[in-house]
């Protein structure tokens, strides 16, 4: 283990404190390959890294392929330039309505608390709000005041789903992240709370029984995580989902589909059986998107449906998410359509490729 005496293992705080974002201090815990080291050199001028002690601990020490290594170390393809790469291809800028409001979708909004994560994931879909180091959604600051997004939904009866993400809102201490929830629950059409963050997979320390209780005050409360590798399923990550499920907040995962991370059947396979026995319940696999430094991560849609045909029917019903590309026009699904229309009718055809007639509503 590297110089960390300071560091408290078990501290959230402390590991924050003592995330690498040197060179010198990865060194410590890998060796850098010379892409790795290339990338890091050019990233100093554009994008941030950073990577918790916890996160760095699952890291193969010597191959760059490792999937934890490819999703917090720079790398080349990052700086490379793609056809058709956007900074922001969701439109959430588009939809922004307020500093902090993108509403999107008729009943509900996400509210982007925050540019700051605990691990600046290389595949992040909003890498120019998070890891740039030019860039935001923020028209002016995170630090501005929050009427105006409040007032936002307040006065829009219709949004009944607020969604907290950013960033990663749990960067924020409970205390803050508390104001923020219970001003949200004294609005009254606001039935549910979803929170979106990723430290029970890069730092699950910050679930702590106390952040817990906070939020269990005001339920219904749900949390949506993001594990990409069954890599990520350890014993601590394991734990922390746990607390959150016994505080009564349901924890459900979305998956970026990763080119050379997750893109094949067996490791898809597994991460969803590894989630399911920690109760954690699939929700989207995300076809990843062109976003401008993380084009290189994307893989084909054949490849994501030919996932997607291996695990529906094979696998619980529940552990298969939705296959999803996000675009302007929202989330689409992109999997295998299983209900066929001819010119006698409908067909059905089930996950062995086998068909049958249809009868719809007489
Ligand atoms: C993904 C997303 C949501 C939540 O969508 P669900 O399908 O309900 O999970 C809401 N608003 C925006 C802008 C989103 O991108
Ligand atoms: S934690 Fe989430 S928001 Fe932050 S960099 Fe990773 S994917 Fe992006």
């Amino acid at each position: 283990m590297p110089k960390t005496h300071e560091l408290v293992w078990s501290d959230w705080r402390s590991q924050l404190k003592h995330r690498i974002h040197t060179l010198e201090d990865l060194r410590q815990w890998i060796s850098v390959s010379p892409d790795e080291e290339a990338a890091i050199e050019q990233s100093a001028r554009k994008y941030r890294w950073s990577i918790t002690p916890y996160y760095a601990s699952l890291m193969d020490k010597n191959d760059p392929t490792c999937p934890i290594r490819q999703q917090a170390v720079p790398h080349s393809g990052e700086f490379q330039t793609f056809a058709n790469a956007d900074p922001d291809p969701v439109g959430d800028t588009y939809y922004r309505k307020t500093n902090r409001v993108v509403h999107k979708y008729p009943d509900r909004i996400i509210l982007l608390i925050t540019e700051a994560c605990a691990v600046y994931c290389r595949h992040c879909t909003r890498k120019f709000h998070t890891t740039d180091l030019e860039g935001s959604y923020f028209e002016t600051s995170e630090a501005a005041s929050w009427e105006a997004d409040f007032e936002y939904i307040a006065s829009h009866p219709e949004i009944r789903d607020v969604l907290l993400t950013g960033g990663d809102p749990l960067t924020y201490g409970d205390e803050k992240l508390e104001l923020i929830i219970s001003r949200l629950r004294q609005i009254p059409h606001v039935e549910i709370i979803r929170i979106g963050s990723r430290y029970p997979v890069l730092l699950p320390q910050r679930i702590t029984p106390e952040f817990c209780a906070m939020l269990e005050k005001y339920h219904p409360v749900w949390l949506n995580t993001h594990f990409n590798h069954p890599k990520e399923i350890t014993p601590e990550a394991a734990e922390a989902c746990d607390r959150l499920l016994r505080h009564g907040i349901p924890v459900q995962n979305q998956t970026v589909l990763l080119k050379g991370i997750n893109d094949d059947l067996e490791t898809m396979k597994t991460l969803l059986k590894e989630l399911l026995k920690i109760r954690v319940r699939p929700y989207y696999l995300y076809h990843c998107d062109n976003v401008t430094g993380v084009s290189h991560f994307m893989t084909s849609v054949e490849t994501g449906r030919q996932i997607m045909r291996g695990l529906l029917g094979h696998m619980t019903g529940f552990a298969v998410p939705q296959y999803i590309v996000t675009t302007k026009l929202g989330k689409i699904p992109l999997w295998e359509e299983q209900y066929h229309a001819d010119e006698d009718g409908y067909w059905l055809e089930n996950y062995k490729g086998e068909t049958m007639r249809f009868s719809d509503a007489p």
